[in-house]
């Protein structure tokens, strides 16, 4: 269904607890969420018909919500059962889907706690793209005007709706100027992470990534954290300068619908994708789809 427009595609959503055909899963536009931002959503994928960390997704995501000061009213179980149940309806098995929590429209303003929160989840199909020759060109990334927030000015651990008003501005600014994606820094000036995924260099054999302290900690960066160690790379955590960069050969982001994505130039910063970006790529292909690494 590629190319059909998001809202025109046909199939099943989950919503508020039973499937709906997918031009009916719509909301009113007195939503809160829609206003105020208070929605909370994963992004989550599905290899070979196999939810990937599902139950880390759906604890994330209530998570976020009690960040957002609100419940959602599914156990985790059953949003885990959701999903699958979209995943079966839809007849997918290489999918990326999208669970979204949010606020609704029985009343409208800033305090919110009597308004109704709803879920629902979508799926859509979305092959992997684990082309090693194509994806070690590297992409290239410049440096955004905006900036992560201090974790006192916006509730970074949430994976919510309004933390990335300045990821659309950021992805903008830099598919303007010819670049595939943005690297955000912090508050601080530090090195933060792109602008839907997180961000790794290499040198003589160590992997440094910035310290998730006011940016999400994202489950793939966990993942590939774990992937490096067992493989022999020494991971650093820890504050990094933009300056730094200069001293990386390698570069790598990292996100459920990154992947593991090398990465080329950040404006005047150059790397050169190799041995260490095809070892975490091919690491997490095998992660992700154990069966087709299998079969390979
Ligand atoms: N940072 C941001 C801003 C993101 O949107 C994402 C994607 N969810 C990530 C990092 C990576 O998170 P994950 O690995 O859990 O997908």
């Amino acid at each position: 269904m590629a190319g059909i427009p998001l809202d025109q595609r046909s199939g099943w959503i989950w919503f508020d607890g039973k499937l709906v055909e997918w031009g009916k899963a719509q909301v009113h536009v007195l939503t809160h969420a829609l206003h105020y931002a208070s929605a909370v959503f994963e992004g989550q994928r599905a290899y070979g018909g196999e939810i990937y960390k599902l139950k880390e997704h759906s604890e994330r995501l209530i998570h976020s919500a009690k960040i957002l000061d609100f419940e959602i009213p599914f156990s985790r179980q059953t949003i885990d059962d959701a999903g699958n149940e979209v995943l079966k309806a839809n007849k997918l098995h290489d999918a990326y889907m999208r669970p979204i929590a949010w606020r609704g429209s029985t009343e409208l303003g800033l305090f919110a706690r009597g308004n109704p929160v709803h879920l629902a989840i979508a799926a859509w199909e979305w092959p992997s793209y684990f082309k090693p020759e194509e994806r070690l060109k590297g992409i290239r990334l410049t440096v955004s005007p905006w900036r992560r927030p201090a974790p006192e000015t916006a509730p970074f651990a949430a994976k919510a709706a309004g933390l990335y008003m300045i990821c659309t501005l950021s992805k903008h600014a830099a598919t303007d100027k010819g670049f595939t994606d943005a690297l955000m820094l912090d508050f601080r000036g530090l090195v933060a992470e792109a602008t839907g995924a997180n961000v790794f260099f290499h040198r003589k054999g160590e992997l440094h990534t910035p310290t998730p302290d006011c940016f999400l900690n994202g489950i793939t960066r966990q993942t590939v954290i774990s992937l490096a160690k067992a493989r022999g790379l020494k991971v650093i955590e820890r504050a990094i300068t933009p300056q730094e960069m200069s001293q990386f050969d390698e570069c790598f982001l990292t996100g459920t619908a990154a992947e593991v994505t090398p990465v080329a130039e950040i404006d005047s910063y150059r790397f050169q994708p190799g041995d260490v970006c095809r070892t975490m790529m091919d690491a997490y292909s095998a992660e992700v789809q154990p069966h087709r690494a299998a079969a390979e």
